[in-house]
Parts: C-alpha cells; structure tokens; sequence
C-alpha cells in the first residue's frame, strides 16, 4: 500500500479562518480532513481520508456496550522552515497494537498507519502553527463497530485518525492528592493500555479530589496504596536531592514515550536515575527532611507538568521552589528536540 492508495474524498471550503488559534481550548477544535479505515470479513479494507464530521454507527455497536476501544495521543510540530516532525511515532504505533491486543482487537498494519497520518498531515498542514508551544494534537483510535450486544470481540471494527492544533498546555498551579482508597489499575489487568475504559474509571475519583482543591490524583499500587505509579495521563517523577525517581513499568503503568525519553535524557545528563518502586512514606520522610526538591507528571500533551504540592493522609506537603529545576530542563531539552532547534541525537524526530 502507498498513501496513493487512500481514497480522498476533498473537502469543499476550509474552515481554517473560522478559528482563533490564539484561544485553542484543548482538544476541542479539529482539522479539515479526518483518517477512517474499517475492518469487516477478516480484513483492514481501503483506508480513507474525508472531511472530519460525524460518523455513522448502530447503537447496537459494541463499543458501547462494552468499551471495546483503544486509542493513542501524539503530536506533530512545525519548524521556522515550515517543515513538520513526529516525535518518536513508531512509539505510538506499536503502542496503540499493544493496547488493541490486549482489548482482543485486531492489529493494524503500519503502512495504514504512517501513510494514512502523513497523507492526513500534508492535508491539514496549514493548521499546524509555528512557534514554540503550538503543535498538531493526533488522535488515532480503534472502537468496536459491529451492531451486536452479546459479551464478545467485536468482528468489525473502525480505526480513525482525528487531528486537533494545539496551544502550549498551561495546566496551573498542580496540587495533587496521592490515592488511599480509589485504584486505576490491577495486576493483570490493563493498566498499561491505552484502553477508553481506564479514563472513564478515573473520572469519579478525580471529580471528588477537584472537590477537595486537588487538580489530579496520583495513583497508587491497587493492593497496599503504598506505592506512587501513575498520575493517569502522565507518568510521574519524584526528585529527592538531586536523584531522579519514577516507578518501574508493569502492567498497572502506561509506558510512556515521555517518561523513556526523560529517562534517557536523564542518564546522559548525569543526573541519577533510579526506576524501582517509590513508596508513600519516603516521599513524605523526604518532604519534612526537605530533600525532596520537585515532583513533575510527564506526557504528551503537556511534556512537562511540575506539581507543586501533594497531600496524604489529611496532611498537606508543598514543595520548595528550586533553581536549576530537572522540570525546566528536560522540557527545554524535549521541546528544543521537537521543534528542531537542537540536535538530535537519537533519532527521535521524524520529518514528514
Ligand atoms: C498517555 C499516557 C501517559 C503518557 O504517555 P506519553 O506517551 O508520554 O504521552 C501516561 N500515563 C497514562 C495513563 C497515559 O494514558
């Protein structure tokens, strides 16, 4: 398959100059075109690439009976010479197969996906926005489409690309409350997929913690509660002295790109990394000793995201101010990557 083989159905007038790209609410304006591919009889059929609109599907459709959905976020990003780059994408593709095969969907091949997302990106380019901050929110994800309620995999299903321009994330002032009671994850279970069904369970929980004045949760291991693991849409760091600590991936954590790559950085940076289990208690020792110097979420849509202050058992901590923050670094060394600014010496930018 090449991309001249996706079908184009053209657009008739852009809605581009109806959009303020000044005053982008997250994740809620989408481009020109949208991506569409079906499964039926066993196979993938001809992908598509049409106008975003709605779509069409039975209320039959198991997706809605059962959550049969999968999806994946990255992003697209412009340089001064208006050349456009993925970061690390083969990390997204093999990650939304990953979650597919865990939710007994099937696999979608690569050549769908790389030719399906660059043809979708040349399309829209003019909605990806230079400088600094702003880029191209991609959303591919796969849902359950064959009308039937029975308790089974769905044998049809539809595979879709959206595209939605995106402003720097601005996420405030952090303060998160580390779970007691609530779990996101259990062992053998899909913690680590990219599965629709782990953000609605999310939600109940962190509409009682925004109650309480707390922006997110940080969720702890679902037996004992006394290990910190995720921040359910970010990964999470703890810095104590000037030691980086994140929590080991297993099937309870989502293997970020972010987090690999903060990682990676990290270990060429000469900054220590330690990735073991983070316990509750030596988070807080080190808060009242002070050594504990920063806590930042890692992840896609806002890189970077420092916290400034947590809470555990009715106690408030906060954190210090710190020069020579690892939060500003690695966004900076992230970003700079991204954008083509610096180097790259990973290989992790990718031209279209
Ligand atoms: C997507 C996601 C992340 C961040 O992953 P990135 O690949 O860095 O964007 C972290 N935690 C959860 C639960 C997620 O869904």
């Amino acid at each position: 398959m090449s991309s001249s083989d996706i079908q184009i159905t053209p657009i008739k007038q852009s809605k581009i100059n109806s959009v303020d790209f000044n005053n982008l609410v997250f994740g809620t304006v989408f481009s020109d075109y949208m991506f569409e591919c079906d499964y039926k009889d066993g196979k993938w059929q001809t992908p598509v690439i049409k106008p975003y609109g709605d779509i069409s599907i039975s209320p039959s459709a198991r997706v809605f009976h059962y959550g049969q959905a999968v999806f994946e976020g990255m992003k697209a990003y412009k340089d001064d010479n208006d050349d456009i780059f993925l970061f690390r994408p083969e990390e997204n593709f093999v990650r939304i197969n990953k979650s597919s095969e865990r939710l007994a969907i099937p696999e979608f091949p690569k050549e769908y996906f790389f030719d399906g997302l660059t043809t979708l990106l040349n399309l829209d380019k003019d909605w990806i926005k230079k400088g600094i901050g702003n880029s191209m929110y991609i959303r591919p994800f796969v849902i359950a489409t064959q009308p039937a309620i029975s308790a089974s995999p769905s044998e049809e299903y539809k595979f879709m690309i959206l595209l939605s321009p995106a402003q720097a994330y601005y996420a405030g002032e952090v303060r998160v409350i580390f779970s007691e009671k609530y779990s996101r994850a259990a062992d053998g279970g899909v913690g680590f997929a990219k599965a629709a069904g782990n953000y609605a369970a999310q939600f109940y929980p962190t509409k009682l913690a925004h109650e309480k004045g707390y922006q997110q949760i940080i969720w702890t291991d679902a037996s004992s509660h006394q290990f910190l693991e995720e921040a359910g849409t970010m990964n999470i760091f703890f810095r104590i002295g000037d030691t980086l600590l994140t929590a080991p991936n297993n099937d309870r954590i989502l293997d970020g790109v972010t987090r690999k790559s903060v990682i990676q950085l990290a270990k060429d940076n000469n900054i220590e990394v330690e990735v073991r289990r983070v316990s509750v208690v030596e988070i807080k020792d080190a808060a009242r000793k002070g050594t504990l110097k920063e806590i930042f979420g890692s992840g896609t849509a806002t890189v970077i995201n420092p916290i400034l202050g947590f809470s555990h058992g009715g106690k408030e901590y906060e954190l210090p101010t710190v020069e020579n923050s690892y939060a500003s670094f690695f966004k900076e060394k992230l970003m700079n990557i991204q954008y083509n600014i610096s180097e790259d010496p990973y290989g992790w930018r990718v031209k279209i």
